[in-house]
């Protein structure tokens, strides 16, 4: 389903002409659709209505508030990876026991802070967190729910910086060894064995990785119950890939489909943790065209949102289509995009065929809904662009676009600088 549509030539979002929006709020900007957002959600909840399940929203994928909230309102949790995380979903009024903590680097203070809110579980990394967490409780009089991240040794096959699966990624404990592990754990006064825990890693377009994973894990899983851990939860994270080009993704109801075929029996409840296929294809970046350019060899069209602003192709080379907002589109041309960063690797897409654009025009750039907004820096002091939701004909400002004052705030001159006069020349 898609929520960006044309009419007469235009593209809007839901029932709201973008243009318009684009008039008020100025570009560039983040544009979600609610409903679209809501629809994801539910296909990927319904898909796994015969079994419990917690549907747990990656809040790294994209962590507005106003968007934590729309899950939250579904039955939906949240998967968190630092303190500012459980933060912004507190802020949304999750309820903790819908929150998992998922993460290499866990601090003490954050620890503490997911303790005393009363999470779900921490899916642990390594032994050293494990204790660390335990002393956390111990210190707060508290037991800790904790699945321990298990490293199942699966090749995603996705691109090497998003898969987390392999023995070569620093995710997660061997699964070898994590037999080991969960015997230490018994041990641990606060700690309380919930279940086991995975992610494969990101934008997965195969169902395989994700059985191959849950088989290893249902084995583990075999051999604990046998040893006499009752083990309730069964996290199999997030990762299910979304098309951003011609690639297809497996839909959420065959992915649910393989995953029940696979665990038959298995007596706990699961916890998902998708981002990206709920929010991916439910946001997009507006930017507009500042100028236009041709040497010999390339044309170039320079917008006004950048790398700072949506990292995605400069990070990991990827595709994300360009759309036209208005106007009518003369010929095609095959042009970079290009942002106003000064970096060469500042571009939003290489040698595409686009209409040509020209000074003025909008430009959509789809499928940025997830880890667009999220992935965004102040790079070269620009400030960080408004996130806007539609909802029918409505739209609303849901993350203000930031000022030059956002941007040195928090900064102080020392006074030892403040006492030399500036240099005369
Ligand atoms: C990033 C991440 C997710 C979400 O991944 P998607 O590909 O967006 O579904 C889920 N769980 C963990 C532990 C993650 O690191």
């Amino acid at each position: 389903m898609n929520d960006f549509h044309y009419r007469d030539g235009e593209l809007w979002c839901e029932e709201t002409p973008i243009a318009r929006i684009a008039k008020e709020v100025g570009t560039p900007f983040y544009l979600y659709s609610d409903r679209t957002l809501k629809h994801h959600f539910r296909v990927f909840d319904e898909a796994f209505k015969d079994v419990p399940h917690i549907v747990c929203f990656a809040a790294k994928a994209n962590s507005n508030i106003a968007i934590l909230k729309i899950f939250i309102n579904e039955g939906g949790g949240v998967d968190i990876v630092s303190g500012g995380e459980l933060y912004r979903a507190m802020q949304a009024g999750v309820n903790p026991e819908k929150v998992v903590y998922s993460g290499v680097g866990k601090k003490v203070d954050e620890i503490e802070y997911a303790l005393e809110a009363g999470i779900l579980l921490f899916n642990v990394e390594s032994s050293q967190e494990l204790r660390v967490i335990n002393e956390c409780a111990k210190k707060l009089g508290k037991v800790a729910g904790i699945a321990l991240r298990v490293n199942p040794d699966v090749d995603p096959g996705t691109h090497p910086h998003i898969s987390t699966g392999l023995k070569k990624n620093k995710f997660g404990i061997d699964i070898q060894r994590s037999l080991e592990e969960y015997r230490e754990a018994r041990k641990l006064e606060h700690i309380d064995i919930k279940g086991v825990s995975c992610h494969i890693g990101s934008q997965v377009t195969k169902v395989s990785p994700f059985v191959d994973a849950l088989d290893r894990l249902k084995e583990l899983i075999n051999f604990l119950r046998k040893d006499g851990l009752e083990i309730r939860y069964l996290d199999l994270g997030g990762g299910l890939g979304i098309t951003y080009d011609q690639e297809t993704a497996p839909h959420p109801s065959e992915y649910a489909k393989a995953m029940m075929d696979a665990s038959k029996n298995m007596e706990c409840t699961f916890i998902f943790e998708p981002g990206r296929v709920i929010a991916g294809n439910a946001g997009i970046l507006v930017t507009e065209v500042l100028y236009t350019k041709s040497n010999e060899e390339k044309n170039f069209v320079v917008v006004d949102a950048g790398m700072n602003d949506l990292i995605r192709p400069s990070l990991y080379n990827s595709y994300h289509k360009i759309q036209r907002v208005t106007g009518e589109g003369g010929d095609e041309i095959v042009a970079d995009v290009v942002g106003p960063i000064c970096e060469s690797g500042d571009y939003l897409a290489k040698g595409r065929k686009i209409s040509r654009f020209e000074r003025g025009d909008l430009m959509a750039v789809m499928s940025a809904g997830a880890y667009g907004f999220t992935m965004s820096s102040n790079y070269n002091s620009r400030g960080r662009i408004p996130e806007v939701l539609v909802s029918d004909d409505r739209f609303h400002v849901i993350r203000k676009r930031e000022t030059y004052a956002d941007l040195i705030r928090g900064e102080t001159i020392p006074d030892y600088l403040k006492r030399t006069a500036s240099k005369q020349v």
